[in-house]
């Protein structure tokens, strides 16, 4: 096992990859890409947003329910689904896809995070993390090999290695440098468990806070290691969105361009859309599908609260021209609901929840789709501008961190 010493970019066993990555275009003014991901259970467009279904089911939805919002890649939680129903029953039955009835690709974390924003009690020592099981209350050890072989029994397409996440708000420099290095050696220790390299792709989590150096230094070390794809972890733990951005961009510019770059735990459309410009192609967050749960609907101008008495007597659908389920009237093979009657539901029914959960779902999906359409043409400043004069109306009320953000990779939301 490995002990605490630094790790070193020491060329590795080349990794086989489950994956391929199709660049097609690269946006000419920013860093924005357009891509086709492809992975054993189908092609995915990227950018892209993934939605959480958390055991295994987008709370509210049916998977045929989830296949119409045109989801081609959803998450799974490892540590839920390892809890129940348990590795056993997993392998048993053949993995989650078969579980769920599934037949679309699966992308899950590593359960790591899950236990150390859930369980209270959870520690992380070199071995793996620490924690008392919910059930009852017995020591449990969670390695990189035993995340591994759960993603394993689940078959998932992709899986994430387990990392040493740490808040990036954290003010201790020493904790983070040595969770970043610890996040590269329990890479190294995930690699040499992952069974099924040939069908599924493992992902190494660049760590390193909100230190560039650390996050540069990191870069290196998983580079080095050559997994299929890459994402960028401990964000969205409530740092400044200035910093966000800059973890992105200066990770972004030394990733290869072959492979898919994930930012985790991203999910407001403008974080998104930001981050595309920046350069990352895949993001995921329970945002869009938790809100719905409180009656929200997300659309270009931000979010509505259904349980406004200001949509009681409304008749339109909550986004005009939206091509959801929900939306697309009757005529036209859809739901034709009314914001009247998501009004009326949101207040009382859980089926309100669900109705906005497809909106929602769908909504994000197509924004990237717009996106993504955009840099193909090479237009996305163009789209840039639209998608925040639509959200935020005046310029004035554009957030900085958008602004300087887009500045620095060469669009100006202040000058027409
Ligand atoms: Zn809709």
């Amino acid at each position: 096992m490995s002990t605490g010493s630094p790790p070193t970019s020491a060329p590795r066993k080349s990794m086989p990859s489950a994956l391929k990555l199709d660049l097609h275009a690269k946006c000419s003014t920013t860093k924005a890409r357009a891509s086709t991901l492809h992975l054993p259970h189908g092609d995915v467009p990227l950018p892209i947003f993934m939605p959480v279904a958390t055991q295994a089911s987008l709370k509210g939805l049916t998977y045929d329910q989830l296949k119409q919002t045109g989801c081609m890649l959803c998450l799974n939680n490892t540590y839920h689904l390892g809890l129940k129903p348990g590795q056993a029953v997993l392998d048993a039955v053949g993995g989650a896809h078969k579980l769920q009835g599934w037949d679309r690709n699966i992308l899950t974390d590593s359960g790591g995070f899950q236990m150390v924003s859930l369980l209270k009690l959870a520690t992380v020592t070199e071995e793996g993390v620490r924690f008392l099981s919910p059930h009852d209350g017995s020591p449990m050890l969670l390695t990189p090999e035993h995340s591994i072989s759960l993603q394993n029994s689940i078959g998932s397409d992709i899986i994430m290695q387990l990392d040493d996440v740490i808040a990036t708000t954290s003010p201790d420099h020493q904790r983070i440098h040595e969770a970043m290095e610890r996040s590269v050696r329990w890479l190294d220790r995930c690699i040499d468990a992952h069974k099924y390299p040939d069908r599924q792709n493992l992902f190494c989590i660049i760590q390193g806070g909100l230190d560039l150096d650390l996050r540069k230094k990191c870069c290196e070390e998983m580079v080095a290691r050559d997994t299929p794809g890459i994402a960028i972890g401990g964000l969205s733990g409530g740092e400044e969105k200035q910093s966000f951005c800059q973890v992105v961009d200066t990770c972004t510019s030394l990733l290869p361009d072959h492979k898919p770059r994930y930012v985790m735990g991203v999910g407001y459309p403008e974080d998104l859309i930001v981050g595309v410009a920046l350069g990352a192609d895949m993001f995921d967050c329970v945002w869009p599908t938790r809100t719905a749960r409180f009656g929200n609907a997300v659309v270009p101008s931000g979010t509505l609260n259904m349980r406004n008495q200001a949509f009681a007597e409304d008749y339109g659908p909550v986004q005009e021209g939206c091509t959801c389920t929900i939306c697309r009237p009757k005529q036209q093979g859809g739901l034709g609901v009314t914001r009247s009657y998501l009004h009326h539901l949101a207040t009382k029914e859980t089926v309100g929840a669900h109705l906005l959960t497809i909106h929602n779902v769908h909504y994000l999906l197509s924004l990237m789709g717009s996106a993504r359409q955009a840099i193909l043409e090479d237009r996305f400043p163009a789209f840039l501008r639209e998608f925040f004069g639509k959200l935020y109306g005046e310029k004035t009320n554009i957030p900085s961190w958008v602004v300087e953000a887009l500045r620095g990779v060469g669009v100006d939301l202040m000058v027409d």
